[in-house]
């Protein structure tokens, strides 16, 4: 047996517990992993506290992202003692997760940990650092460069935010950093952001057109503030849409399009292809600095992450958790 916390479905829902749990009652896959490190994302969140349908197996260990040594392997491309982290594919779903000491997956979900990224680097990244990675690559594939204009930011202070502002600002954009936390300001000036901006400017209704502000944006929040980022986006410029903090919902028209050019770029990490992680994961190797990385890490034990659940659904966790399993 090993220690995970493991969702079981009752009458009226599900209980969370975190216990043993039987090696022989994992999945199928053809490589298990030592987890040394997780992360708490907002999914994780909505899966733990089961806010959300996220959980579509029981029982289920969540967690939705890991890094780790493979143990045994039947995998051509994975041997034992090889470092190897992995993001979505509805692990923490549909397929036993991330929050205990063990895992047994496809070989075919796996990416070796880069070089230069340690387990726990990888998982400061996680998932939310990919998405952040994948939006930038979408901005960029689109055309869009710094000489274009600034670019927006929502959810700022969050996981994906908070990445999505150093590695913007590392390729030399103007940022333009929307937080409902005023008190982060430092920390966002930190991670590189040229200008704060309050959340609530973009939270009420959208009208079709609005002055133009940016270039660029990644959204990690959705509803309202999605439909003001793109009535606030400057011609041909695009948005990466990631996230829903704020809602599934989007109260917008189609005058930012076929009056300026606007694109919406949809972000979706959990079937990403493996060519693409690979190239995402080598990238965030290269360009996410060790500073920025460091100043939004927290760190946890497995025994305390199943208590953060709230917090992140509330927006109160800052930048990244780490969850180290010893
Ligand atoms: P997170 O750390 O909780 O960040 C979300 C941030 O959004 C919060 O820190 C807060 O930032 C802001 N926020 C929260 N509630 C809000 C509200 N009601 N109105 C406006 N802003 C609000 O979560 P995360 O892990 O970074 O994930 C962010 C979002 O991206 C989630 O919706 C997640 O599901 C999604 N996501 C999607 C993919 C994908 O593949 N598409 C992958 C990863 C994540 P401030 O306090 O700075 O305002």
């Amino acid at each position: 047996t090993f220690k995970a916390w493991v969702i079981d479905r009752v009458a009226d829902g599900q209980r969370l517990a975190f216990r043993d749990f039987d090696e022989a009652d994992l999945m199928d896959g053809d490589v298990t992993v030592r987890i040394t490190h997780s992360t708490l994302n907002y999914k994780d969140g909505l899966a733990l506290t089961g806010r959300a349908p996220i959980v579509r197996r029981f029982p289920m260990i969540p967690g939705i992202d890991f890094a780790g040594i493979v143990e045994t392997s039947q995998h051509p491309d994975y041997a034992p003692g090889q470092p190897v982290l992995l993001t979505g594919w509805g692990v923490g779903e549909t397929h036993l997760g991330a929050y205990a000491e063990k895992a047994r997956v496809p070989g075919d979900w796996l990416v070796p940990l880069p070089e230069g990224l340690s387990p726990e680097h990888a998982m400061a990244i996680g998932t939310a650092g990919f998405t952040a990675m994948l939006a930038l690559m979408a901005l960029e594939h689109h055309g869009l460069r710094p000489e274009a204009g600034p670019a927006v930011v929502t959810g700022a202070s969050g996981g994906v935010g908070s990445i999505a502002v150093a590695l913007l600002a590392r390729a030399g954009w103007h940022v333009v950093a929307a937080t409902g936390r005023p008190g982060e300001a430092a920390y966002l000036r930190g991670l590189g952001a040229a200008e704060i901006l309050d959340r609530t400017e973009l939270s009420g209704s959208a009208k079709p057109l609005a002055k133009e502000r940016w270039a660029a944006g990644i959204d990690a929040v959705g509803s309202t503030t999605l439909a003001n980022l793109l009535a606030m986006t400057r011609a041909d410029g695009a948005i990466a849409a990631c996230g829903l903090a704020q809602g599934m919902d989007l109260p917008a028209s189609v005058a930012p399009s076929i009056l300026r050019g606007v694109s919406l770029l949809g972000i979706n990490s959990v079937t990403t292809p493996i060519a693409k992680r690979r190239a995402a994961w080598a990238r965030l190797a290269r360009d996410l600095d060790a500073g920025p990385l460091a100043a939004m890490t927290t760190r946890v034990g497995l025994a305390e992450v199943g208590n953060l659940a709230e917090a992140i659904l509330a927006g109160e966790i800052r930048g990244r958790v780490v969850v180290e399993m010893a």
